[in-house]
């Protein structure tokens, strides 16, 4: 045998072995191939990979390039890949088709011009499908563009750091609005250099917890571009990103106006506070510093009355007896402003006090006031209660007396009762009297508030103020409940356990 023969059969041989695997290829891969003439119509499928892919047979086929099984918005490009695949040999694109359902499927398409042994033109078209990765792409997409639309939207400043605490992101437009910055004035800067100094710790610890935990907050003071600080809350929660590097996304919201507001309210607080203390010392001071002076004034009139009695006449007897008088009231008034004043700087510490007694000894004290305005009394058992022995006789002295006072019946009735609720006592002391409208139920309680003249009821105005700050003190509360004309009943509660 010649070699040339020799070399014919080796190269059928070879051909043959080329075409039986380019068929096991053809049948059995999962791309879908496609074989077109010259003139670009079909002439071959892998049917299997076809039916399986969009379930289409070779017939069916024939309106490949026709167009119905192109999508819509893709027919420009199709005519690209085959003007590419014609005119250069070589064609891509990704595009969807559809199937035999009606669903579109992607697709990432490659065509090459081959030349038959026959010297014909063909081309084989490729296609594989890629619509999980497609799907994840739109997806993808849709979330950036989610994401993007609420960021941009947003009312508070959001931002990524890296692991440097450098700004990798912000959105702009809310920078610009609630401090100033735009993308270039923070972009690849620290955050810590706009955090006020005193703040830095805060901000450092938390940053560096952060990134540990994968969460933080703190409350800090940022630089507007200005230069004034603004409060903010800020959140993070970090990530990792597609390179696997840490990433924080914080989240901040501008609190200056709630931070200011709280700081106002607490320097009023202070300022009350403090104004308060003042002047319940001067008022202790004052009244107790009058007290001596006015005694001289007050004896030393009386002396003089009683030692020059025959030089004086009547009209001089009537002025020294004003002088006297208005010097009387004057102690008085002194009096229950140093009671007033020492309520919460002089009390005792609270004793258990049986109340019973309390009522009997306050009872003792009034007796010639009970006595002279014909009051009778009605009063249940008392309980016992914990508090300061002194501070409770004066509540009950007060407002026993007012009993007495403000009343025009011939036969003043007080009645004294208790009433037990789950955590407090309800004392009320009751009577017969003038009444009360209710439009002064609150403003009686303030101190020389009175609803008459001294001509009509004498008194300085006082004695409820202070009955009200001895049971705050005490932890409960004072009322009334009136009506003019028909008596009032004053109420006072006492808690029966004390918080420590
Ligand atoms: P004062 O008794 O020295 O006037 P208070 O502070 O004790 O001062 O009382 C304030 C005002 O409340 C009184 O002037 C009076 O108008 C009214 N008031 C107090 N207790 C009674 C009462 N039991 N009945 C009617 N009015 C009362």
């Amino acid at each position: 045998m010649s070699d040339y023969l020799k070399d014919n059969n080796y190269l059928d041989f070879l051909l043959k072995e080329s075409n039986e695997k380019f068929q096991f290829i053809f049948h059995n891969t999962n791309d879908l191939v496609q074989i077109l003439n010259s003139e670009l119509k079909i002439e071959y499928i892998n049917e299997n990979a076809h039916l399986k892919a969009l379930g289409y047979l070779k017939h069916d086929l024939i309106k490949f390039l026709s167009g119905d099984i192109l999508h819509p918005n893709e027919k420009k490009d199709a005519q690209k890949f085959l003007k590419n695949l014609t005119e250069e040999g070589e064609a891509v694109r990704e595009g969807r088709l559809r199937n035999k359902s009606g669903n579109w499927i992607w697709f990432s398409i490659k065509g090459r011009r081959i030349l038959e042994l026959s010297d014909e033109l063909k081309y084989v078209i490729l296609l594989r499908e890629i619509s999980k990765r497609k799907n994840a792409e739109q997806k993808l997409k849709e979330s950036e563009e989610r994401y993007s639309y609420i960021t941009e939207n947003a009312n508070d400043l959001i931002e990524i750091i890296n692991e440097n605490f450098e700004f990798e992101y912000i959105n702009e437009e809310v920078h610009k609005k609630l401090l100033g910055y735009s993308k270039k004035d923070l972009i690849g800067k620290k955050l810590l250099n706009f955090v006020h100094a005193d703040d830095f710790l805060t901000t450092i610890k938390a940053l560096k917890s952060g990134f540990k935990k994968g969460e933080a907050e703190a409350e800090i003071r940022f630089k507007h571009k200005d230069g004034s600080w603004y409060w903010l809350v800020i959140r993070g929660k970090t990530f990792q990103d597609i390179n696997n590097k840490s990433k924080a996304l914080l989240i901040s919201r501008d609190e200056t106006k709630r931070k200011k507001a709280e700081k106002d309210l607490k320097d009023t607080m202070k300022e009350l506070k403090r104004s308060n203390a003042d002047l319940e010392h001067f008022a202790y001071i004052a009244s107790h510093d009058l007290q001596e002076p006015l005694r001289m004034v007050a004896s030393f009139t009386q002396l003089l009355a009683r030692r020059y009695n025959d030089q004086l006449d009547t009209e001089a007897h009537e002025f020294i007896n004003f002088a006297v008088d208005g010097a009387k009231r004057m102690q008085h008034l002194i009096n229950d402003l140093l009671s007033y004043s020492k309520v919460r700087t002089h009390g005792q510490p609270f004793m258990e006090l049986d109340m019973d007694i309390i009522l009997q000894e306050v009872l003792k004290d009034l007796k010639y006031s009970i006595e002279e305005s014909n009051t009778m009394f009605m009063y249940d058992p008392l309980p016992k209660i914990m508090g300061d022995k002194l501070q409770i006789s004066q509540v009950f002295q007060n407002l026993i007396s007012n009993g007495i006072k403000f009343n025009d019946k011939e036969y003043p009735l007080i009645k004294i009762s208790v009433e037990s609720k789950k955590k407090k006592w309800i004392f009320s002391i009751r009577d017969n009297g003038i009444g009360i409208e209710p439009k002064y139920y609150d403003s009686i309680f303030k101190i020389f508030k009175r609803l008459h003249s001294r001509k009509e009821y004498p008194g300085t105005g006082i004695g409820l103020s202070i009955c009200k700050k001895i049971i705050k003190r005490h932890g409960g509360e004072v009322w009334i409940e009136s009506n003019l004309g028909k008596g009032s009943v004053f109420y006072f509660s006492i808690p029966k356990f004390r918080e420590r």
